[in-house]
């Protein structure tokens, strides 16, 4: 292991499950809601199985070359660049695909000979066939919550992946990992742990995205710099999640009767 060790609370079984599939070369899906802490969890993994980590936030204009590569056009002519997959495959580096449904289908298509036992990148431009290199490993990031209601993954492509579920963490766990990464108190920490969890309560009000652990963090970050606390959740919190004023004014309330 190299490095600073990125900071990671484990809340069940996932560090062991996320080794053994490392070691035995099983692609891996991190399923939960945005902010819970998949990426974190991913870096401190690669990290602890010694390999580098390669990311890339999918988005709906993703391509297969965007991933794979493409022929660069030189003063002296082409020149092939491998894009960031191909890089991990010849590396042997563990490869993170955030949010990857929100690539096209097309893109998605060019993962699956890398995740069963041909572990393999074919790459039709130049013709060639990469062989993973040992530790390659791929990794990819869904949220279910956001995603039914958009888009969803091919089962021919979830089927591929070991699953490992992310939530928000236990109360008492968030609090921890707000007051080691907001530089908090215990009691500001506490405090807005409860707050979290009443404000994800409007989920049912028709809030769209709950307050996650990430904002409590930006939170706890502002009050340390010395923002009023209640400010701090204003913007750090309420602004952040609606626009819809008797949500904001709902979720305002909350931030008064948690900070009287
Ligand atoms: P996601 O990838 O699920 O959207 P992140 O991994 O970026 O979320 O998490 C957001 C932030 O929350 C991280 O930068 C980290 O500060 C914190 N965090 C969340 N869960 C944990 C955890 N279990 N251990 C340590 N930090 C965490």
């Amino acid at each position: 292991m190299t490095g600073t060790e990125p900071y990671y609370l484990p809340s069940g079984d996932e560090i062991g499950i996320f080794e053994q599939c490392h070691r035995r070369n099983m692609a891996v899906m991190l399923k939960g809601p945005t902010g819970c802490g998949k990426t974190r969890f991913v870096e401190h993994m690669a990290w602890r199985v010694g390999r580098s980590l390669v990311t890339v936030s999918c988005h709906d204009d993703l391509s297969a070359s965007d991933l794979v590569g493409r022929f660069l056009i030189r003063h002296d002519g082409t020149q092939w660049q491998d894009g960031p997959l191909t890089r991990a495959v010849r590396e042997g580096a563990i490869c993170y695909l955030d949010e990857v449904v929100e690539a096209r289908q097309d893109t998605v298509v060019v993962l699956h000979p890398l995740t069963d036992y041909r572990r393999i990148l074919p790459i039709d431009k130049t013709g060639e066939t990469i062989e993973a290199a040992p530790g390659f490993q791929l990794v990819i990031s869904y949220n279910p919550g956001y995603q039914r209601m958009l888009k969803d993954l091919k089962p021919s492509t979830r089927q591929r992946f070991v699953s490992l579920d992310f939530d928000f963490p236990p109360a008492e766990r968030e609090a921890r990992i707000i007051q080691k990464e907001g530089e908090a108190d215990h009691a500001t920490a506490q405090a807005l742990v409860s707050l979290g969890h009443r404000l994800r309560a409007l989920q049912d009000r028709g809030l769209a995205e709950v307050p996650s652990t990430r904002l409590l963090i930006s939170a706890a970050r502002l009050i340390a710099s010395g923002i009023p606390v209640r400010q701090a959740c204003y913007s750090a919190l309420v602004s952040p999640l609606s626009d819809d004023a008797s949500l904001v004014g709902a979720m305002r309330d909350l931030v008064d009767a948690t900070f009287v």
